[in-house]
């Protein structure tokens, strides 16, 4: 297999560049995972992989690297203090990580742990996200920011989470809060710690944009907060306003957005200090991307900065706006999640058939007898004639050869075993052109979507709607390639079919080098398990999964790795059939009953063996106890 090396294969998945240092390839064609970089610790993806089917654990199998979301924690922080430093900025970095983004108790536990150091704390949305945070965070130097719609119950348990020595700020999504909050502050006699959110007018940008703006759904306009202000200075409350906050949505693909943002919001804080409200923290939200393309653009997957240079750009802005007023350097306060948790997540799944396209008809076709009807010998005489100089010609030679053997068939000239060996040939040339056209510089314009039309199905072992949501609902590229065989050229260009029977249930757009492609190579299937990895999967997609088809959680194991090779610290079992049919308000005793009742007529009708009947029974129950997802027979 000379003729391909891993070189080949990294470039055409783009793992260096989507894989941020995390991910490479060995040069025996496996995918290792490298939390500290090219020169720390590694482990075989692939063989980590049999080793936990060794196990007996299932697949699809979810893989959280614990040492890459540590790596995410310290780099960001990294980041900021860097920036500090070359900025001679005053203030300190707290972080504090939205939980919504990945709920998963291991990943916020971890999270926290990890960020003790550099104090990251928690945002939470909503009353049971307040729940968990407070008891989860354990010290008075992260803070827990406090955003979402407020009732009484939220803010009576915020408040009274100060008493626990917990730092709760209760952020003003909307002007009624205040009264609230001033009357159970009153009540509790509990100060709380206060920020407002501002609504910008500075816009985002990319699809997630909708969060910001003048008639987004949160926050306060500047009149609002003047009125906050007033209000709190009258109830001598006006020393508990500490933070400004504003997010201005998700994967910011172009830092101008953040820049506009930024600078928009630091006028805003230093016009607070000159009101006499002494804010200490500038919260500036979310946003802050992941480059799921690797393209270093502004396209809707990608993002065209570094964190780096986010960093400085927070920093300089409010800086600049701070010095010019002669107000002190706030704290600054950032609600990273997509790039806290996408990388330290992947999804391996197993490819369980593949439905040839035409275009895997490289096979010569058997050559026509001398009696055969003359569309078969003309079409075979294309098959023979195909050069790359003459693809374009012999393409449409053969789509008119085929579609008069169509016709002939309809009026009954062509008998069914020919119209079968048209098809064959037809299949055969198509191989033939499109290895050509891979062979081309440029490829021209009406054989264009020939690749994807011909493209071979791949069924993958997964549900895009429970894994990769937003695959389908927004059209987000995630990474997706072989974890081995990287050492051999993948002959295949296919699309993934998943296994819901609904027609979305596809992946058909993926990673490339150049641009977007509509097919991703793969390698020819030989027989033994043959495994894809979706990466960057950490954020959003664990929590906003559903259960169509009813295809559960995947099962889960937390893996950290260290010189001396890697451990499985955690495994979280996925959902089995009976746990998702009760979601959906099935009960398995009575599902069984129904059956037991069925089985026991047709026993007594003389329809059903005994034998049939136990067997039956076993099967139902292990059903129902079993994985959502189909399991290799071994
Ligand atoms: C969702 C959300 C975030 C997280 O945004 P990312 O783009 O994932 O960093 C931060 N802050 C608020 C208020 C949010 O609603």
């Amino acid at each position: 297999m000379a003729d391909w090396t891993v070189a080949d294969s990294a470039e055409l998945y783009g793992i260096s560049s989507w894989g941020g240092d995390y991910f490479a390839i060995d040069p025996d064609g496996g995918v290792v995972v490298q939390p500290a970089g090219p020169d720390g610790a590694r482990v075989s993806l692939p063989a980590l992989v049999e080793e936990l089917r060794g196990r007996g654990q299932r697949t699809p199998l979810l893989i959280r690297f614990s040492d890459v979301l540590a790596s995410r924690v310290r780099e960001i922080a990294g980041c900021f203090e860097r920036a500090f430093r070359e900025c001679d900025y005053a203030g300190s970095y707290r972080g504090v990580y939205p939980i919504k983004v990945n709920q998963q108790r291991q990943v916020v536990e971890e999270l926290i742990e990890y960020g003790r150091s550099t104090h990251l704390g928690l945002e939470v949305g909503s009353k049971p996200e307040l729940l968990v945070a407070l008891a989860l965070i354990d010290h008075s130097d992260a803070l827990i920011v406090c955003n979402g719609y407020k009732d009484r119950g939220y803010l009576e348990i915020a408040l009274l989470g100060q008493r626990l020595g917990r730092r709760p700020v209760v952020v003003l999504d909307r002007p009624q809060e205040l009264e609230t909050l001033i009357k159970v502050s009153r009540e509790l006699g509990i100060r709380p710690h206060i920020g407002v959110r501002a609504r910008l007018s500075a816009r985002g940008a990319g699809k997630w944009s909708g969060s910001t703006g003048e008639r987004s759904k949160f926050g306060l306009t500047v009149s609002e907060i003047v009125g906050v202000i007033a209000r709190l200075r009258a109830e001598s409350m006006l020393d508990c306003l500490e933070m400004l906050h504003f997010h201005i949505g998700s994967q910011i693909t172009e830092i101008r957005a953040h820049t506009d943002a930024l600078r928009e919001a630091s006028r805003i804080f230093t016009g607070l200090y000159e009101l006499g409200a002494h804010v200490r923290y500038l919260d500036v939200g979310g946003g802050l991307g992941v480059d799921y393309d690797g393209s270093q653009s502004s396209g809707d997957s990608s993002m065209n900065y570094s964190v780096q240079e986010y960093a400085y750009d927070v920093v300089a802005a409010i800086r600049e706006a701070c010095d010019e007023r002669r107000v002190p350097h706030p704290d600054i306060v950032t609600e990273c999640g997509r790039a806290l948790v996408s990388h330290a997540s992947l999804l391996v799944f197993d490819v369980l058939g593949v439905n040839e396209g035409a275009g895997a008809g490289f096979l010569a076709p058997r050559p026509p007898a001398e009696d055969e009807h003359k569309l078969i010998r003309e079409l075979h005489e294309v098959w023979s004639g195909v050069t790359p100089e003459s693809v374009q010609e012999a393409y449409h030679d053969a789509v008119r050869l085929k579609e008069e053997a169509h016709s002939a068939f309809s009026l009954g000239y062509l008998d069914l075993e020919a119209r079968a060996r048209v098809e064959e040939i037809f299949a055969s040339c198509c191989g033939r052109i499109l290895a050509c056209l891979r062979e081309l510089e440029r490829v021209p314009e009406d054989l264009e979507s020939l690749e994807r039309e011909l493209a071979d199905v791949f069924y993958g072992n997964f549900s895009v709607f429970q894994s990769l949501p937003d695959s389908w609902a927004l059209e987000q590229l995630f990474p997706l390639m072989p974890i081995h065989r990287l050492d051999e050229r993948p002959a295949r260009r296919a699309t993934f079919a998943d296994l819901t029977c609904d027609s979305d249930g596809k992946i058909d757009r993926f990673v490339a080098p150049r641009q977007e492609e509509r097919v991703l190579p793969l390698h020819e299937p030989d027989g033994r398990p043959y495994y894809v990895g979706a990466f960057l999967v950490g954020a959003y997609q664990e929590t906003l999964g559903e259960v169509h088809n009813l295809f559960g959680d995947t099962d889960t194991v937390h893996v950290s790795i260290s010189e001396s090779g890697y451990s499985v610290e955690q495994v979280i079992e996925g959902d089995s059939v009976d746990e998702v049919l009760a979601y959906v308000q099935y009960d398995r005793r009575d599902l069984s009953e129904r059956v037991r009742r069925a089985a026991e007529s047709a026993l007594r009708r003389g329809d059903l063996t005994l034998q049939e009947a136990a067997l039956l029974r076993s099967r139902y129950q292990q059903g129902l106890t079993g994985y959502t997802y189909p399991e290799r027979e071994s």
